[in-house]
């Protein structure tokens, strides 16, 4: 089946070790494993094939373990994938210690997500794909050739930009339809674009500041669509003639860990089943986040269409 979604971004495998405290330096303590698929890319591609769009992840791997392992999950998964392999490269890793109080310490290494090129998405692969999104966990270049080869082919350009880095260029923005920051990635735009005119501006002035403020903000960044999540608070949705917020949904959240790539994939997902209606997929993607907190783990605690439509029948 074509793509309506294509997701440009990373896999990264998950290493979790448990631990009652984190280690001192040079301390040796004894604690649990578990593994699992992550990176931001991976986690948006699996919550939008599970919220039922028709789904392909392109992302660079390694040949290693890892790498089989992200082949045989996307297989069980039945959700499109293209793994380009990066022989040179190890398959991206995530070290991430979690303490018994629920704190975690993470140590990303990039890899093979570091070396997707541009040359590895040739246009055909964009051919009648509706929305194609992006992240900034993989090759910078590569993901602003992704989002221009995306409208060039006549879908929808999504942005996320997470997570902010240092060397990021804001000439990306011109190529993305669609941007969708959290609090601390919208705090970094304020910051870097000279259009707003505000320096050393932080999330705690963020949260004082009215929508009205928010949507001004978001309106200097450049894509016709801006949508800044909020955390427990919800969403607000940016655009040319004004904005919705959209409250999120009251839920028993367990582990907030990749309620916003469930919201992104979960959005995209939400922009085909309503034919391009971003407030509907919002919505949409709002219920998918919060389904997803209600889980332990990131891509195995997206929400599959038979709990989506479970949850929004009981509304
Ligand atoms: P964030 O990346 O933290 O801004 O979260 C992305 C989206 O996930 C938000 O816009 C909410 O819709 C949803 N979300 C995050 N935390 C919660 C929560 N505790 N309960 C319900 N929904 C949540």
């Amino acid at each position: 089946m074509k793509p309506q979604v294509i997701v440009v971004g990373s896999f990264v495998q998950d290493l979790t070790w448990n631990c009652a405290n984190f280690p001192q330096a040079g301390e040796t303590i004894i604690g649990t494993f578990s593994t699992g698929p992550g990176g931001k890319g991976s986690n948006q591609a699996v919550a939008a094939g599970r919220a039922g769009a028709a789904t392909l992840f392109i992302g660079a791997v390694g040949k290693d373990t890892f790498a089989g392992g992200a082949r045989a999950f996307y297989k069980a998964e039945k959700i499109g994938a293209r793994f380009i392999e990066k022989p040179a490269h190890a398959t991206g890793t995530a070290a991430i210690l979690v303490s018994e109080s629920g704190q975690n310490e993470i140590v990303v290494a990039l890899g093979a997500n570091a070396h997707l090129s541009k040359a590895d998405l040739p246009a055909k692969l964009f051919a009648g794909a509706q929305v194609v999104v992006a992240q900034l966990e993989s090759n910078l270049a590569a993901t602003a050739h992704a989002l221009k080869s995306a409208r060039a082919a006549g879908a929808t350009a999504v942005l996320n930009p997470a997570p902010m880095r240092a060397d990021f260029n804001p000439a990306i923005l011109k190529h993305a339809d669609i941007l969708i920051p959290n609090e601390t990635e919208f705090t970094a735009l304020v910051n870097l674009l000279p259009i707003t005119g505000i320096k050393d501006f932080t999330e705690s002035q963020l949260s004082a500041l009215g929508d009205d403020d928010i949507h001004a903000l978001a309106r200097t960044f450049g894509p016709r669509v801006v949508i800044v999540t909020l955390g427990k608070r919800g969403c607000l949705v940016s655009q040319e003639s004004g904005y919705t917020f959209i409250a999120s949904h009251k839920v028993k959240a367990i582990d907030t860990t990749g309620a916003g790539d469930a919201f992104v994939g979960g959005f995209t997902a939400g922009l085909v089943k309503f034919k391009g209606d971003f407030l509907a997929a919002a919505r949409f993607g709002t219920v998918v986040a919060a389904l997803s907190v209600t889980k332990r783990g990131t891509a195995p605690a997206m929400p599959h269409a038979r709990e989506i439509a479970a949850f929004l029948k009981k509304k």
